[in-house]
């Protein structure tokens, strides 16, 4: 907070400054409410998380379950999130499908890998939504023209699905993302989002757009929320 409203009243302790004194008091007592409920996570219910870059490592597009690794610690993350009674739902890109090069049952035994490195730290994640789409590319083919869909972040489809299915709002959400089609849909959709510094740490330059937080992985964005959540 910005001391000069009470030094101010230090200085003007006579009655004639009474009203003046009053109206900075008063102000300054607002601007110190807005700064506490800007930094403090109020009515979080849910975690939206992206899944590459951010649960698990991202060296290029994830086509076997051997080529899932998590990220140190992130499992653990999860695990606080999930002790909190924030529900978590993975919202992620899978562009592999349109291009050929994944199939649904395949993706089935990814998720399965996910959900079994989880258990070892008892944690799990309340749901998966993904788009399956390429603007570019469908069953493996290059479009002969382009066309985007409303799933694929930075679209808001999957996030809007997401919470028609289980009852909440934005308001009550924060997007943790590693690229900037992450916090793009993020804003778009009205969510607070944070950035970590793990996958493409925001460098992919998809979109222009930043998240509204930064932190170095999953855990210390957990770490962050927790701080800074009532
Ligand atoms: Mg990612
Ligand atoms: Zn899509």
């Amino acid at each position: 907070m910005d001391n000069s409203g009470r030094s101010f009243l230090k200085q003007s302790g006579n009655c004639q400054n009474y009203k003046i004194q009053n109206f900075i008091f008063f102000e300054a007592i607002l601007i110190n409410m807005k700064e506490m409920s800007n930094s403090i996570f109020n009515n979080i219910r849910v975690i939206l998380l992206d899944r590459d870059g951010v649960i698990n490592e991202e060296p290029g597009p994830i086509l076997s379950p051997e080529q899932f690794v998590m990220i140190p610690k992130s499992a653990e993350a999860l695990a606080r999130l999930n002790a909190r009674g924030w529900r978590c739902f993975v919202i992620t890109n899978q562009a592999a499908f349109a291009r050929g090069d994944l199939s649904e049952s395949v993706f089935q035994t990814i998720t399965e890998k996910m959900r079994a490195e989880l258990e070892k730290s008892a944690a799990h994640i309340d749901g998966q939504y993904y788009c399956p789409h390429h603007p570019d590319w469908e069953n493996g083919q290059r479009r002969s023209a382009a066309k985007a869909c409303n799933c694929r972040k930075p679209g808001t489809l999957l996030l809007e699905q997401a919470s028609a299915e289980h009852g909440f709002s934005a308001d009550e959400t924060v997007f943790i993302g590693d690229s900037t089609s992450d916090f793009a849909a993020a804003t778009k959709w009205g969510t607070c989002s944070i950035g970590v510094r793990t996958g493409h740490a925001g460098r992919d330059r998809k979109v222009s757009a930043e998240p509204d937080y930064w932190q170095a992985d999953l855990w210390e964005a957990v770490e962050f929320l927790l701080k800074n959540s009532i």
